[in-house]
């Protein structure tokens, strides 16, 4: 059933960790949770939003930039290239910018609210907020991808329990030590 009411879920929440689930049927239900999720993001200025982020289990992410929409299903990174990098915040840790080393374009495959297969192309700023939403829905957060020398930001913060990942993305067994 639809949750009344969504909200933000901050670090150190769970939810933040799961890797969701995918989408099997789009229908209203779905439709209407990517319409909440989208006003959430508009009233918290985001340009960004993962379902996990405001507590739900499943595989959706909104992206608004330049005025162009994306409201997607079970989206997933195919190809990227090159790499960019720019301060990114995080609805999920206020306050919080990290410079991350992305990939500069990437191709992304996912079901549009009516259930249909689409592939999306995009690149500098655009490729960073896929980049990191995709990693959201993974129970990936970006504090996970920031270098040594950026530690010490979230460090200052009181930020603990970082999992580091390794490069196609999954966890390493190492980092539940940390
Ligand atoms: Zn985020």
């Amino acid at each position: 059933m639809i949750p009344i009411k969504l909200k933000i879920h901050t670090w150190p929440a769970a939810v933040l960790r799961k890797k969701c689930k995918p989408v099997t049927v789009v229908d209203d239900n779905i439709r209407s949770l990517l319409d909440q999720m989208y006003l959430i993001m508009m009233t918290n200025d985001g340009v960004g939003l993962a379902a996990n982020q405001v507590g739900l289990d499943i595989q959706l992410v909104i992206i608004e930039f330049k005025n162009k929409l994306f409201k997607l299903i079970n989206p997933k990174i195919i190809k990227k290239d090159g790499n960019f990098n720019i301060l990114e915040g995080c609805l999920s840790f206020p306050g919080l910018e990290l410079e991350i080393k992305r990939a500069k374009q990437v191709w992304i495959s996912a079901l549009n609210e009516l259930g249909e297969e689409i592939t999306i192309e995009a690149d500098d700023i655009l490729a960073v907020i896929f980049q990191h939403e995709i990693d959201h829905i993974n129970g990936i957060c970006f504090i996970d991808r920031a270098p040594f020398w950026q530690k010490l930001k979230y460090k200052l913060k009181g930020i603990k329990n970082i999992k580091p990942v390794d490069k196609k993305g999954i966890k390493t067994k190492e980092s539940d030590r940390l």
